[in-house]
Formats: C-alpha cells, structure tokens, sequence
C-alpha cells in the first residue's frame, strides 16, 4: 500500500534519512522504533510530504507521491497524527473533530464517524463543549488521533502517540489503535520510542538507527532479539 524505497532526507546539511526502504502493506499495523534523533518522525513527515525527501521514491498504491504537497497526500487518503498532538486549543472537541472532516461533504457518513469516535473515546462525547486546550494531556491525544480519523483515512500516520503520557492511558490508547486497525480495517504506521507495546501491538516493525534501518521482523520476533531487547526494552 506505501512504499518507500531508497529515501534520502535532510534539513540543509543534515543528512537525516539515509537511504531507507520501507513497506507498510494494507490493513498492517507497523512500529518503527529507535532512539532519539535516529530520524523516526523525519520518516513519517517525509511520507505525509512535510519535509519532503531529495532522493528516493514513496508509493501510494502504485502511484508516485514522492513530490507531491502534503495537502494533496492528505486528500489521498494519509493523515497523520503530529507528536505533541496539535490539536486546536481554543477550539471545542466537537469543533476540533469537524476540522478533522473540513474535506469532506458525505454529511451521513461523518455523523456516522463521529458517534464511532465518541464510542471508542467515550470521555470526548462527555467533554464536546470543551476547548481542546483544557483536555489532559492522555484526553488530547486520544482527540488527535479522532481528528485525523474523521478525515476517514486510508493510513493513519501516528507520531510518538505516547510521549508524555501514564503508562495506563498509554496501554489504553495503544489497544484503541489496534481497535481501530481491526474494525476500520485502518492501515497503521506508528512511530515509537516505547518499543515495548508499539511492538506488541505491530504486525511488523522496523528498528532505526542514525537515519538508517537497521533490523526488519515481525512485532513477536523483534521483542524477542537479544539486540533489541538491550537496545530499546531495557533488558
Ligand atoms: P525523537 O524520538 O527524539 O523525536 P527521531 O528519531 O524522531 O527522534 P528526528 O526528529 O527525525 O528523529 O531527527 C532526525 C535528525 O534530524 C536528528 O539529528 C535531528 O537533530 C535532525 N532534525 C530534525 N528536525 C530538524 C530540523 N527541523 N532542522 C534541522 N535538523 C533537524
């Protein structure tokens, strides 16, 4: 479903992705994992065409997107979930989800949506009225990751969903994530330094190192290396 083949990325002089190949197939769950500054997130903005990539190619099924304006990416189907979230914090969460569906006119299908968010985050339909800003921090991401599923995305593009959170909240939002994958048939590529559950979660996952992939295997296979067990489970 995408495809990046050979991405080569960099900000001025910096040389942040190095040639990376990556699959994620349709209706897959995959985890990327590495350290800090390994360019993990420069990956997923490249895909969504933020910062886009000088080399290499990025399919979208079978079509070329690699230079194509993030805004156009979006239509296509990707969304992606920032790190730190942004929502918009003066605006309600009701509000918020309807920026989510500004693309779309298919009234019945978005009323549709909303209530199958508000039934997987149930404390959203309780906090409609109120600003974004004001939510917790477990509360925000949980309407992020709703905002981008208004938009009724073919590839959900998640962003460290748990930076910052209670390891609680964060087991509640990875099992939602997966909820999502199964019934909404969702494609899904998470970008994670909690390699723990973003493994357990995956189907696959693939490890980073210094703007390189390093290691490819399924999620199961992954937890159970000997060097990635050292490197990122604290084993
Ligand atoms: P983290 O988990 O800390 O977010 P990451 O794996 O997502 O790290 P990136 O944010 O993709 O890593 O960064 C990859 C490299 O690119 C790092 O060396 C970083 O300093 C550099 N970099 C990232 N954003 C910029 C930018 N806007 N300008 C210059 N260099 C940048």
């Amino acid at each position: 479903m995408l495809k990046l083949s050979n991405i080569h990325t960099y900000y001025g002089n910096i040389h942040a992705l190095k040639g990376i190949d990556l699959e994620v197939k349709e209706g897959e769950i995959i985890s990327l994992i590495g350290a800090n500054g390994a360019g993990k997130s420069t990956a997923l903005m490249t895909t969504s065409g933020i910062v886009p990539a000088k080399r290499g190619r990025i399919e979208f099924k079978g079509l070329d997107i690699t230079a194509m304006p993030p805004e156009e990416i979006v239509k296509m189907g990707i969304c992606q979930v920032p790190e730190g979230r942004r929502i918009f914090p003066y605006l309600t969460v009701a509000e918020n989800l309807d920026m989510g569906a500004f693309l779309r006119n298919d009234t019945n299908n978005i009323t549709k949506d909303l209530d199958y968010v508000y039934t997987l985050f149930p404390i959203l339909a309780e906090r409609k009225n109120q600003a974004g800003g004001t939510l917790s921090g477990g509360e925000q991401q949980m309407l992020a990751i709703s905002r981008a599923l208004m938009s009724r995305p073919t590839v959900l593009l998640l962003d460290e969903p748990s930076l910052g959170l209670a390891p609680l909240i964060v087991k509640q939002i990875f099992s939602i994530i997966k909820k999502i994958n199964e019934e909404q048939n969702t494609t899904i590529f998470i970008v994670e330094q909690n390699a723990n559950l973003a493994l357990k979660k995956a189907h696959r996952g693939y490890v980073m190192e210094n703007g390189v992939i390093t290691l490819t295997d399924t999620g199961t296979n992954l937890l159970a290396n000997e060097d990635v067990k050292k490197a990122y489970l604290g084993i």
